[in-house]
């Protein structure tokens, strides 16, 4: 019994609209959307040229019988819904019903197909549109399609296609992403002979990080999961013309209301990404871009990272199919979620609550690789299997790698080089293991080929392990304790002293820590001016003279804005003449000097914000400009016991990792690195 179906036209035209093949990799798309959709858990793609002569895709699904393979290249034929309340809730990744038509109309493609209840299979040939062949055949279950010379007749469309490598590269971090969705099931790619990618099943998503990026990138990622409860499914109000409708469904029994629920990874603050190119939302198994859900990250790593900067992240949200609306783009790579903040909060609140239990340590050994590549971004051991790269791809690549100068020719990029102290301008640029980034490598995972990341999908596969030295016998093991130890142990360091009276060094049985006095004492100060402020205890101090500051228009606007809250913030500010304001009263411990400083970067920040201001906003930039006003300096001696006072004030603070402003607080150089740098082990 066939499946398909060709839409009614009224149905059709409720669907958004648009072209869905533009390149390779949206050819593979549509393929493996149809492959998981049909229900396979063995998906193989093969291709030549980055899929330009060749996309072939194998998989184990419940195949097409005869019919419906030919049905399937109609316009808007689909198994998938049936009419338009079916779109309201998708549960499939495609509804359309128009890839496959699309993607025969503008390259020769071969389908071959079974289905399990027919003893023979279809095999099927279209050249741009035209049917060339149909016959039956001997075939195992399942599908297998083969697109050649895409847009060979379609020569505009044709020309608009990148070099080989970046399409190559379009589709490795496709298919890595969605090998990452599905850690179930099993998925390789091939590009001509070389294996880019083969992913057996393994228990859960972590098992997939690492199978497909390695231990290091498993490591710098702290693991997310939540569910809530929605207290109702779809629009709080539905439209009026529907609201009889729902209330007759009210009345057969309320509907559940359902879940939602997400999990997934995201990087520790050292990680830091110049573009949004590694953050990976996936939504009911779908990858997608979202400006609610890249808000709702942008807020859990509010004054936790800079805002300049973004996370790495892979996040799989699941939610019933109703509270989407999947039919908002024809490639659909966007949904409309119908609860939009609930959504937006539930990922904010999930995954800063994550950051915030996870408290992590910045590696200082991530920060010695890190400057080798800090300015491209590369990640040296995402290169190549630990072999010499090949091909005109490669040695472009490691050529960029000696001219940053960073590393000797020759230096097996993944050990531990002595360690170079990187330029101050650099300190704070972190790389490590994961490279998800504009020009990163795709190592393949025993091949020699590499090709450089295009910027919205990109991946690195595992890096090597460090290769220890012989132990000749001369040196004792010594011990050491597998246990991650958090920030929680900053209080039982023992500071030893500092470095240009600017870092404080310390120790414990971890290992040597660095902590930036500065910033230290900045986050210290910042939670304590939040706390007060919540309390209304902000302490204030009167300055001698008022100070007299001139506000320029956009400041005054801001001022009028803000000026409450700067009262509850320990400032007793009051306007002085036309464009003017006198402060009496300022913050307990910011020097009246930092007074006029203080008030105009705080002013200039919001004058320039294009957002429209909200409170939570205000108070945590009013806090960060106080406290770091108010902080112990760089370049400032500091006794023993203050230098203990620090460290067990910072150990008390929510979010020790780093300061208001997203810089890191502290580095740790663990016995276990320092072991490695001495090759002990
Ligand atoms: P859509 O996925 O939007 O329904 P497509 O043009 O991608 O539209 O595919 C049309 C139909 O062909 C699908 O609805 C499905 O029934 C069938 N189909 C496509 N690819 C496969 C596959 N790999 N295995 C089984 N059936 C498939
Ligand atoms: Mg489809």
């Amino acid at each position: 019994m066939g499946k398909i179906h060709v839409l009614s036209e009224n149905v059709a035209n409720q669907i958004a609209a648009g072209e869905v093949v533009e390149r390779p990799a949206s050819v593979v798309k549509e393929m493996l959307e149809n492959s998981l959709d049909a229900g396979a858990n063995r998906i193989k793609i093969s291709v030549e040229a980055g899929g330009k002569k060749l996309i072939q895709i194998t998989d184990n699904g419940c195949g097409m019988v005869r019919d419906d393979a030919m049905l399937a290249f109609e316009r808007h034929a689909t198994s998938k819904i049936k009419n338009a309340e079916d779109l309201l809730s998708v549960a499939t990744l495609g509804f359309r019903g128009e890839a496959l038509p699309s993607i025969a109309s503008v390259s020769r493609l071969r389908l071959e197909t079974r289905a399990a209840e027919e003893p023979a299979g279809t095999v099927i040939e279209i050249n741009g549109g035209k049917i060339a062949r149909i016959e039956e055949a001997g075939m195992p279950e399942g599908t297998s399609i083969t697109v050649r010379d895409l847009f060979f007749n379609t020569p505009a469309r044709k020309k608009f296609l990148k070099a080989e490598s970046t399409e190559l590269s379009h589709i490795a971090s496709l298919v890595t992403h969605y090998a990452l969705a599905h850690p179930d099931k099993h998925f390789e790619l091939h590009s001509a002979s070389n294996a880019m990618l083969v992913a057996p099943p393994v228990a859960g998503h972590s098992e997939r990080v690492y199978q497909v990026f390695g231990k290091e990138t498993l490591d710098q990622l702290i693991p997310v999961a939540s569910r809530q409860a929605l207290e109702h499914i779809g629009l709080p109000q539905p439209p009026p013309w529907r609201r009889k409708e729902v209330d007759r469904d009210d009345g057969a029994g309320t509907k559940e209301p359902g879940e939602i629920r997400v999990h997934g990874f995201v990087s520790k603050p050292e990680i830091q990404k110049l573009n949004r190119n590694s953050i990976f939302v996936f939504v009911n198994g779908r990858l997608i871009r979202d400006r609610l859900v890249q808000h709702g990250l942008t807020e859990a790593y509010r004054n936790i990272i800079p805002p300049t900067v973004y996370p790495v992240v892979l996040l799989f949200l699941e939610l019933p199919a109703a509270e989407i609306d999947v039919n908002v783009h024809p490639s659909k790579t966007e949904v409309r979620f119908r609860q939009q903040t609930v959504m937006h909060d539930f990922v904010r609140d999930t995954v800063r609550a994550a950051l915030m239990k996870a408290r992590p340590v910045p590696q200082f050994v991530t920060e010695m690789r890190a400057h080798a590549t800090a300015g491209q971004a590369l990640t040296p051991g995402a290169l190549y299997g630990g072999q010499p790269p090949s091909g005109g791809e490669l040695s472009a690549l490691s050529s960029r790698f000696s001219d940053n100068g960073s590393r000797p020719p020759g230096a097996d990029p993944l050990t531990l080089q002595p360690p170079v102290m990187p330029a101050i301008s650099s300190r704070f640029q972190f790389e490590g293991g994961i490279a998800i980034e504009a020009n990163a490598a795709i190592p393949v995972a025993r091949g020699m080929e590499s090709v450089p990341i295009a910027p919205d999908f990109a991946v690195t596969l595992p890096r090597h392990q460090f290769e220890a030295v012989p132990d000749h016998g001369c040196s004792p093991a010594i011990d050491v304790s597998e246990q991650e130890p958090t920030l929680s142990a900053l209080g039982t360091l023992r500071p030893l002293g500092q470095i240009r009276n600017s870092f404080i060094l310390a120790v414990n049985e971890d290992g040597l820590w660095i902590i930036d006095q500065h910033v230290a004492h900045e986050r210290v100060l910042f939670e304590r001016v939040l706390k007060q402020r919540a309390a209304m205890k902000v302490e204030s101090q009167r300055l001698l003279m008022p100070i007299v500051l001139e506000l320029s228009p956009a400041q005054q606007a801001v001022f009028s804005e803000i000026s409450d809250e700067l009262a509850r913030n320990g400032f007793e500010a009051e306007p002085f003449g036309a464009r003017s304001v006198a402060v009496k009263l300022a913050p307990a411990g910011v020097d009246a000097g930092a007074v006029e400083h203080l008030l105009h970067e705080v002013l200039d920040q919001f004058a320039s914000e294009e957002q429209s201001l909200n409170l939570e906003k205000i108070r945590a930039a009013i806090a960060a400009s106080i406290a770091c006003h108010a902080a112990i300096k760089v370049n400032m001696p500091l006794e023993q016991n203050k230098m203990e006072w620090l460290l067990a004030e910072l150990s008390k603070t929510d979010h020790p990792m780093s300061c208001p402003h997203g810089r890191p607080v502290v580095l740790r150089y663990s016995v276990k690195d320092i072991q490695k740098a001495f090759k002990r082990i």
